[in-house]
């Protein structure tokens, strides 16, 4: 295979969300670096990747409330989490435009637990309030939801803006972005030579960035991150004022305004017994589109009438714990950027900031329950 792509110091597998930012930091601080992205449109409105398919909204720590989160980590390790993802948004903020604010509604049994997790979330640093019922109705403008704690460090932004203002900016910052380059291996020798689509490229390092296509790029994730597809609906404009970002039902439904003046609508993967898990096909579950359609008809009448005009659907990596991968694999020079599951903008830019930080030699701190050796027992 002839070697039509010149050689880097680093090479990105992946130009989505993740794989921007890496090379966006990188670039800056005067790293070589080339992106190679499997999809030919990678960079522009019609790629495949999640991050262009998905919501935009940026919540802070995961879409479940902070004591189901203190539940599963511990309250330390919650904390740890919680000081990341705000970091996180942070660090986005200076990059993209993004309005701040968000609802994490309650409905049915969720209800009951809102006092809780609005205490906790005070103890935890990160507050929010109760807003009553008639409060929610009145911003949302829906029927049939409950009350909400109401997050003032949660944010929403609109994907495709978001992603063309960072692929500019890598560019500008002097990262090569190289699309239709699906990589096909990678060969660890003195150095690192990965084979793609439009030839061979060598660098010193490799940073992994490609969510669940890393499964069969590179044995070490075979086990260890997974696909899960996610739908969305987007309606017409039905003449309502623009909406904070909202999730219920534990984060299993979102919505927000979509740029047009419509309503997207995100979520319910529960409508299938596997809850969406290895499946790969963009395109939405029927009973998955159904209940989407259900829960607009029921709680935002007006939305639905005015008519759904696109319907989409992407694949999210996951990983076996259900938290990211972020730096150096044992074996050294592949370095990890991914598992953001279903909150990538809300944890991507600082899990890029501490690869380019480890790429240039200094030791970045974080949770050690986010490094990739959590895995293997090392
Ligand atoms: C419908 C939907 C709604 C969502 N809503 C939200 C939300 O509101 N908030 C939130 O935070 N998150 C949301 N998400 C999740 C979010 O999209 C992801 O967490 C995030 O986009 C992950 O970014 P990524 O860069 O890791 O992956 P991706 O954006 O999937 O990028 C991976 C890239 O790697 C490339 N690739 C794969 N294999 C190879 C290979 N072998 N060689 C070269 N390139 C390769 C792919 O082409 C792709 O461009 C949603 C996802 C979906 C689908």
């Amino acid at each position: 295979m002839s070697e039509a792509i010149p050689s880097s110091d680093v090479v990105v597998v992946g130009g989505g969300l993740s794989g921007l930012l890496c090379a966006l930091y990188l670039a800056r601080a005067g790293i070589e670096v080339t992106v190679l992205d499997a999809d030919p449109l990678a960079f522009g409105p019609q790629a495949n990747n999640a991050s262009l398919a998905s919501l935009g909204l940026v919540q802070l720590g995961t879409a479940e409330h902070p004591h189901r989160l203190a539940h599963a980590l511990g309250m330390e390790r919650a904390k740890q989490y919680l000081a990341f993802s705000q970091r996180s948004i942070a660090l986005l903020a200076e990059e993209v435009p993004m309005e701040r604010g968000g609802l994490r509604v309650g409905i049915g049994a969720e209800i009951d637990e809102l006092e809780q997790a609005v205490a906790l979330s005070q103890d935890l640093g990160v507050p929010s309030s109760l807003w009553s019922q008639e409060r929610v109705a009145e911003h949302l403008g829906c029927q049939l939801l409950g009350p909400a704690r109401h997050v003032p460090m949660d944010a929403r932004l609109d994907p495709a803006e978001a992603l063309s203002i960072l692929t500019e900016k890598a560019r500008a910052a002097g990262a090569r972005l190289m699309e239709g380059q699906r990589v096909r291996s990678v060969e660890l020798d003195n150095s690192i030579t990965l084979h793609s689509d439009g030839g061979q490229v060598r660098c010193e390092l490799v940073v992994y960035a490609a969510s669940w296509g890393l499964r069969t790029l590179d044995h070490w994730f075979a086990d260890k991150v997974f696909p899960v597809r996610a739908a969305l609906l987007e309606t017409a404009p039905s003449g309502r004022p623009a909406l904070q970002g909202a999730s219920a039902q534990y984060g299993y439904l979102s919505w927000q305004s979509a740029p047009s003046g419509g309503l997207r609508v995100s979520g319910a993967r529960w409508a299938t017994p596997h809850m969406e898990t290895g499946e790969v096909e963009r395109t939405p579950h029927p009973k998955v589109q159904k209940a989407l359609q259900g829960f607009l008809d029921k709680s935002f009448a007006a939305d639905a009438q005015a008519g759904v005009v696109a319907v989409r659907a992407g694949i999210q990596g996951y990983t076996c714990d259900n938290l990211p991968l972020i730096g150096p694999l044992p074996g050294a020079r592949r370095v990890a950027c991914t598992g953001f599951a279903d909150t990538g903008w809300s944890l991507a830019a600082a899990g890029a900031q501490i690869v380019a930080q480890g790429i240039l030699g200094e030791q970045p701190v974080y949770p050690d329950f986010l490094k990739p050796q959590r895995l293997v027992g090392i």
